[in-house]
């Protein structure tokens, strides 16, 4: 082993409060393996929270394992290293269960380097029963895992924290991993791609999905019903993440509106609240480790005992998300401190919001961007996207009108606009849209930064368009792009990948699909109907 890698590994752990350091003996061993870097995994609650809640477990041993960074691979070629998990330094390949927590299409091609990095064969039909158990969580697979779905024994299917107690008794009581598979295909929520075969038509269409007698046609997304129970907290606090020494603490999952471009309002479904009590219960055990605590949720101003908490004396409170309007407002105002605060707009007009239901009104976002400069915060970051259905140019020159006038409203501060591309995604009314062609895109990101050239203090920072199609490309995918992942591996640019994979690109970005279309992840039950998001996709439309 390289004696850089451990050192570097053992410089992480020597950063860390709340590591688990278990005796694997006896124990079922687990490596919680995050398909990016250090940082990125160690900033995701839900990747955070899975760790916990299995050392917790008397007779589980979780450890995790990274995507190392870029010097990094090549030190592990170089020196024959395979992959090993931090804590113990096993090579994957040594635990009896890797899970992979994967929470963006776009570490798709980082899982296929993992494999390689550790040695195990990418696909589930070259494994064989002395290798470990695959199984991937995370919002990835439980939105479309199609993709990747050739690579995993088993995906989880909704919440993890769900599902995870029932998985692993199954786990425990079986003989050997085709046992593991049957006992887990009849568990709700977790799917074993194996058992299913796709067909396509001539057009490449899918026309239809054929499974075994016994196995479930349709798998139902799994949540859990309380989240005062729920277990996902931050379990290791560390300068090295997005979070810096900071304590991420639930207080909502799901969101109670309905903006038709994001997916979260759907697949979290229903919204729930964590208790009061329970809240205050996990603030004070944060409190132990580190004064600063991080409320997420992805509506916050919607929480309930939001008052309540931001009271608790001597706590640095910082939170994810606030939507523009009074009540944020003057949520802003219990925060002092703030140094930046985000609203997210999405669209330039009040039409274009319309379309993407974002119910926010110009006059909650000028308020509140009012009151945010008075109150002393040196950033104002407003989040856009582009590309959306519908979009015009008087849409786009509505964002440099709403920024001027933003802007207008005050001298102080700094305001930063962050422009993503639109990219549809399952299980919204706008998955059967298709993407703005990428220089419509390009065009309409020059006339954002022309038009606000001469504002002083306002920044323009925009995503690269390049990976929001990749992004696109995978999460409307189905299982012929893990051809195209594993192409990737190899370095190739996606786009060049496709190509020499045979498939054609335009088929999942640029297609507009229609209500009778077999879409790739139409066999999961989200609890929502097809016709009910057809008909407020239309309504978008009109
Ligand atoms: S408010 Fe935010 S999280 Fe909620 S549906 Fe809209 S975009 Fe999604």
């Amino acid at each position: 082993m390289s004696q850089k890698l451990r050192e570097q590994a053992d410089f992480l752990l020597s950063r860390e409060k709340g590591t688990f350091y278990k005796d694997p003996g006896g124990k079922l061993s687990i490596v919680l393996v995050y398909p990016n870097t250090y940082h990125l995994g160690m900033s995701n609650l839900g990747f955070q929270g899975i760790y916990g809640l299995l050392n917790n477990m008397y007779d589980v041993v979780c450890e995790r394992a990274f995507l190392p960074e870029e010097r990094d691979i090549d030190e592990h070629i170089r020196t024959g290293t395979e992959l090993f998990s931090l804590e113990s330094k096993r090579p994957l390949g040594r635990f009896d269960i890797i899970a992979f927590s994967v929470s963006f299409e776009n570490d798709y091609p980082n899982i296929l380097k993992i494999f390689e990095l550790s040695r195990i064969p990418p696909r589930s039909a070259q494994r064989g029963t002395h290798h470990p158990l695959i199984i991937m969580g995370g919002v990835c697979a439980f939105f479309n895992p199609e993709p990747v779905a050739d690579f995993f024994d088993i995906c989880f299917i909704g919440e993890a924290d769900e599902m995870l107690p029932e998985f692993l008794e199954a786990y425990r009581s079986s003989a050997d991993k085709p046992d593991v598979l049957k006992k887990s295909a009849a568990i709700e929520g977790l799917y074993i791609p194996a058992f299913y075969s796709i067909a396509y038509d001539a057009e490449g269409s899918i026309a239809g999905r054929t499974q075994p007698e016994g196995v479930p046609e349709r798998i139902e997304r799994r949540f859990l019903e309380d989240i005062s129970s729920s277990k996902i907290t931050t379990t290791i606090i560390t300068p090295g993440t997005e979070f810096s020494d900071m304590c991420l603490v639930e207080a909502m999952r799901g969101c109670p509106w309905n903006c038709r471009f994001c997916a979260v309002g759907k697949i979290y479904s229903p919204p729930r609240r964590k208790g009061l009590r329970e809240i205050k219960d996990e603030i004070q055990a944060g409190l132990e480790k580190t004064r600063r605590i991080g409320l997420v949720g992805p509506s916050l101003s919607d929480y309930p005992y939001i008052k309540d908490v931001l009271q608790i004396p001597e706590v640095a409170f910082s939170i994810t998300s606030l939507r523009a309007g009074r009540k944020s407002a003057e949520l802003m105002h219990m925060m002092k401190r703030r140094k930046s605060v985000s609203i997210a707009p999405e669209a330039g007009t009040a039409r274009l919001r319309k379309v993407i239901n974002k119910k926010i009104s110009e006059e909650d976002i000028f308020y509140t961007s009012e009151l945010l400069f008075h109150e002393g915060i040196e950033t104002l970051r407003l989040y856009f996207m582009i590309g959306l259905p519908t979009e015009t140019e008087e849409d786009i020159e509505g964002i440099i009108h709403l920024v001027k006038r933003i802007r207008d409203l005050s001298k102080r501060g700094h305001i930063t606009l962050s422009i993503s591309t639109f990219v549809p995604k399952p299980f919204t009314p706008f998955q059967w849209h298709p993407m703005e062609n990428p220089a419509g895109v390009k065009d309409r990101l020059k006339i954002i930064k022309k038009g606000l050239l001469s504002v002083k203090g306002v920044k323009v920072f925009h995503d690269v368009p390049k990976y929001a199609y990749m992004q696109g490309f995978f999460s409307m995918g189905d299982r012929r792009i893990s051809r195209v992942i594993e192409k990737m591996s190899a370095d190739q640019d996606w786009q060049k990948a496709a190509e020499s994979a045979g498939i054609i690109k335009d088929f999942y970005i640029f297609r507009k699909k229609e209500l009778h279309d077999i879409l790739p992840w139409d066999f999961i039950d989200m609890g929502i109907s097809k016709e009910k998001l057809w008909a407020e996709y239309r309504e978008a439309l009109a």
